[in-house]
């Protein structure tokens, strides 16, 4: 009974956490880099050395290359959220390159409710307004600030509890056993699976490594973020898992094995699908001669 008035409490004061993490869009952004056109590479470092926050972004790639540069960016909407900068909610006046100081924590997801009706979050809609930036705008500040937008929404869309159900927030208010680590027994099921491409700080031959690794996944059909956005939502049901445990459901080796799988397989679709559409975005921009060009 202690147990479950601690779960309870735990629950009601916890954070809700918002994407794969770091090393996550890490992996798909550097797996996307792979595949690009150089004409494409060109471009988006063009465009991020733009960015108000690129010298953060050099400082953690270290080496400074250009791929490295590119992944870093794709952490930088999860970033902003402790940024003191941003922690005004989007009241304070903009800083030079910003065109607003809000951490926009609902374009991370969106959440649903059992009834399949929508009812918090904007991930989808925004990612359309981002794209069609990148694809028509002339303006450099403006495509800094979006670039880095898509490169991260485009890995969120792929991990299903960020097109969760709204009753427990995307996973968010469910705590779950996980007998694989001891000095964590408890986790919550949104944490966990944000937390499955692993440890946040993976950098250097470690995250090559799981790039290789990823690029062992067959490559998935293009699709549109929309058709993402269902695949993340059909896998919904394998993702509670089902096995109860002394208090809560617990993640059994089998669950675990299941989840690994697929958060492997929608890291390696995130990443090819960004790089796919980065590509298809420069050249609809070489097309109609739209400077800056690719
Ligand atoms: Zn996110």
């Amino acid at each position: 009974m202690r147990l479950a008035f601690f779960l309870f409490i735990f629950l009601c004061l916890s954070v809700p956490a918002h994407a794969w993490n770091a090393a996550g869009h890490r992996q798909s952004a550097l797996l996307a880099w792979d595949g690009m056109r150089p004409a494409t590479r060109s471009f988006v470092h063009g465009v991020l050395r733009q960015h108000p926050d690129v010298g953060r972004w050099r400082e953690k790639a270290g080496a400074g290359a250009a791929d490295l540069l590119f992944a870093e960016a794709s952490t930088w909407a999860d970033s902003i959220r402790h940024d003191p900068r941003f922690r005004a909610g989007g009241t304070t006046a903009p800083l030079p390159g910003f065109p607003d100081m809000a951490a926009h924590g609902d374009w991370h997801y969106v959440n649903i409710d059992r009834q399949g009706r929508r009812r918090a979050g904007q991930i989808d809609v925004q990612l359309a307004k981002l794209v069609a930036t990148l694809e028509n705008s002339r303006d450099a500040a403006e495509l800094a600030w979006a670039l880095p937008w898509v490169l991260h929404l485009v890995g969120d869309v792929h991990q299903p509890l960020h097109t969760g159900y709204s009753e427990d927030r995307g996973g968010n208010g469910v705590l779950v056993e996980n007998p694989g680590n001891p000095r964590q027994p408890f986790v919550k099921l949104h944490a966990y699976w944000d937390d499955l491409p692993g440890p946040s700080g993976l950098r250097g031959k470690k995250l090559r490594r799981a790039v290789a690794y990823l690029q062992e996944q067959k490559r998935p059909d293009q699709g549109t973020p929309q058709s993402w956005l269902q695949e993340s939502q059909q896998l919904l049901p394998e993702v509670y898992p089902a096995t109860l445990g002394s208090v809560s459901f617990i993640l059994s080796e089998r669950y675990v094995a299941r989840a690994q799988q697929i958060a492997s397989q929608r890291l390696a679709a995130a990443g090819y699908r960004l790089g796919y559409l980065l590509d298809a975005i420069c050249v609809s921009r070489e097309t109609r001669r739209l400077q800056p060009a690719c």
